[in-house]
């Protein structure tokens, strides 16, 4: 009865948590796994610490190292039809480097993810519901790299030299834009994939180590969605913002100095001032602090109102990330 009113409290956010498996390396070094999953329980997992306490956690949906693509993301098509219905939609992925956040929302070309099964949706019910509606679908790509804005899309863009710099501008109530912003019109899942190879091959441009690069900043999808009510001219605008997050590993200020240090607290304040928005839109409480983050800036009118929000939260099986995956798991806790 309580878990009913916690859930109807807070209607418009879930969270997933998902579990990477052992990889190779991990198994032949006998790594062992301290996460454990029940069959019988789709929405737990059980964490073990030291081999003897144990802590439950309880999620909208979990998935196990077992679950595939295709399981992930049967729970996650009806957030592409509530953007097709005109809400807006944040789909965020959340987690320690190397956990499987790029693995869920990108994918890989053989096993694809979030960002291109949620499309393919998109693109499936608008043909389903075209002799009553007609769409029109744009994909912007842009990454925050040390609160600064870059465009994906923009050939020669770089990191932290951006050719012009984007800001964030009010442009009416409620309606928050990026001025100069590529927004690329696609009609067909060619025109997308051709896009998200663009926006993942920007990513890396001008970076020594590609994956580190990735790792230190938010890379965002965001789909935009005009529709128009065929029978009674009715339209719709909405936003569905996909968001590859930084990772949210703790680095000591101790080891770190330099550009390296001001990566590290930029990130930790992005994903501060995340949760605190999204548990603040939870508890639903007067002030949500959107300005504390160019993230949580540039989502604001996709994040609360009647909008939708779903968090991946992405876990190690492995006993050496023991204290992230708790910290992960107890972020999530607050956000739910
Ligand atoms: P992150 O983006 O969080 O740093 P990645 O998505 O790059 O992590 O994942 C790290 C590695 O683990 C990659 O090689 C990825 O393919 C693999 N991986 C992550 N999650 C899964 C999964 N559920 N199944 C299979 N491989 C996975
Ligand atoms: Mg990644």
């Amino acid at each position: 009865e309580l878990y009913n009113k916690v859930l109807e409290l807070k209607g418009n956010i879930r969270v997933f948590c998902r579990c990477r498996p052992l990889n190779a390396e991990e198994i032949a070094a006998g790594t062992s796994m301290i996460v454990d999953f029940e069959a019988a329980k789709d929405d737990e997992l059980t964490v073990r610490s030291n081999g003897v306490s144990k802590k439950t956690f309880k999620f909208d949906a979990v998935f196990s190292p077992q679950a595939d693509q295709f399981d992930v993301f049967e729970d996650t098509a009806p957030f592409a039809t509530s953007v097709l219905d005109g809400y807006n939609v944040c789909i965020f992925a959340y987690g320690q480097t190397g956990t499987g956040k790029t693995f869920t929302m990108e994918g890989t070309d053989e096993a694809r993810g979030v960002n291109y099964r949620t499309l393919e949706e998109l693109f499936r019910i608008i043909q389903e519901r075209k002799s009553t509606y007609q769409y029109e679908i744009s994909v912007s790509v842009l990454e925050v790299y040390n609160e600064q804005i870059r465009d994906l899309l923009v050939s020669g863009s770089q990191p932290g030299v951006t050719a012009k710099r984007l800001e964030i501008r009010q442009v009416a109530e409620g309606v928050h834009h990026v001025p100069g912003l590529v927004e690329a019109h696609v009609n067909n899942m060619n025109e997308v994939w051709e896009v998200l190879q663009t926006g993942s091959n920007g990513r890396a441009v001008g970076s020594t180590n590609a994956n580190e690069h990735s790792s230190r900043s938010h890379c965002i999808h965001c789909v935009m969605v005009k529709g128009e009510n065929l029978l009674n001219g009715e339209c719709t605008r909405s936003k569905l913002w996909l968001v590859d997050l930084a990772g949210s590993e703790r680095i000591a200020k101790t080891e770190v100095q330099g550009e390296r240090l001001k990566e590290a607290l930029n990130i930790n304040r992005s994903l501060s001032a995340l949760g605190d928005v999204i548990s603040a839109l939870a508890t639903k409480s007067a002030h949500i602090p959107f300005r504390n983050s160019k993230l949580t800036h540039l989502l604001q009118d996709s994040l609360g109102g009647d909008s939708k929000t779903l968090m991946f939260v992405q876990i190690s099986p492995n006993e050496n990330d023991l204290s992230e995956t708790l910290c992960s798991l107890n972020f999530a806790s607050r956000v739910r």
